[in-house]
């Protein structure tokens, strides 16, 4: 089969970087233009035995950067992820000429509080409106108005692929905050931070930020039933107009 030039970007993986055994991040660079809005999704693609298979990837660094990461997680029994890393700098893949999605910072709405809640690789997203943000800061376009809030959930501590980045945006920027939350800590003695799954945390800290559905926007990334529970309590607190909660849904759980 041959792979359309028309509808497809052959990019090269410029750099691997490893953050667990099954976490990892690759920047790639395409032969074209791809312009995107912090928030949007690729579709990457890989060919084998003359079939293509394809699946949507959040885009985790800022549309001024000259590549496009993506956060991934193996998944063993995966159709396209174990393909995926097996791949090293250096090595093509297909991206679709045409990035997609809807999960995007609505700064036009009113509401100046934005309640980023995730999964692992659900904080991708995230990660590109920091990035996106800190660069139009930097350049006195951005005036700091609107207020960033991240919870970021593991199971473990090393699942945290930005955390330090992330950390250091928290420490220079006054409109961001950021708190890492793990589910699992027994084995961790030495971790400092929060306790808990990322919707286990999200009232206490919510009413810590002083965050209600009059001031906030919400957006929830990742695992399924994060998002189911996370989107319960919200509705409870009165995030129920159209538009007070975005989601994406990174997969259908298994009935
Ligand atoms: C808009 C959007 C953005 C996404 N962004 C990312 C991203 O940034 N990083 C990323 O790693 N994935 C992301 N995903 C998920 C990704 O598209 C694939 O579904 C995932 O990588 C698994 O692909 P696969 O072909 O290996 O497994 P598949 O063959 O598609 O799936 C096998 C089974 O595993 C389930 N499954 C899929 N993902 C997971 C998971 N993470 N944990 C447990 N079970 C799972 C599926 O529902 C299915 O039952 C996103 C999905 C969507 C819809």
């Amino acid at each position: 089969m041959a792979t359309s030039d028309e509808k497809f970007y052959h990019a090269r993986i410029t750099k691997r970087a490893d953050f667990a055994p099954d976490l990892w991040m690759f920047r790639i660079r395409s032969d074209g233009e791809f312009n995107f809005v912090p928030g949007q999704y690729a579709t990457l693609g890989v060919e084998e035995g003359g079939k293509r298979i394809e699946r949507p990837y959040s885009i985790a660094s800022a549309p001024s950067e000259d590549e496009v990461e993506f956060f991934f997680e193996l998944v063993p029994e995966g159709a396209l992820t174990p393909l995926l890393y097996k791949m090293q700098a250096g090595d093509q893949l297909l991206m679709r000429k045409v990035p997609k999605g809807r999960f995007s910072l609505e700064m036009q709405n009113g509401r100046k509080n934005h309640l980023l809640i995730s999964t692992v690789t659900g904080v991708a997203p995230f990660v590109s409106y920091v990035r996106t943000l800190y660069r139009e800061w930097k350049e006195g376009r951005f005036d700091g108005t609107h207020k960033l809030y991240l919870l970021n959930g593991a199971s473990r501590p090393w699942e945290f692929g930005y955390k330090d980045e992330l950390s250091q945006f928290d420490k220079e920027l006054p409109w961001f905050k950021y708190v890492p939350t793990v589910s699992r800590p027994w084995d961790h003695e030495d971790w400092p931070g929060e306790i808990g799954r990322a919707d286990d945390i999200l009232r206490k800290y919510a009413d810590h930020w002083e965050l209600d559905a009059s001031n906030t926007v919400a957006y929830l990334c990742g695992h399924p039933e994060m998002i189911e529970h996370s989107k319960a309590i919200l509705k409870r607190r009165g995030f129920t107009d159209k538009g007070a909660i975005k989601e994406e849904v990174y997969w259908v759980p298994a009935k």
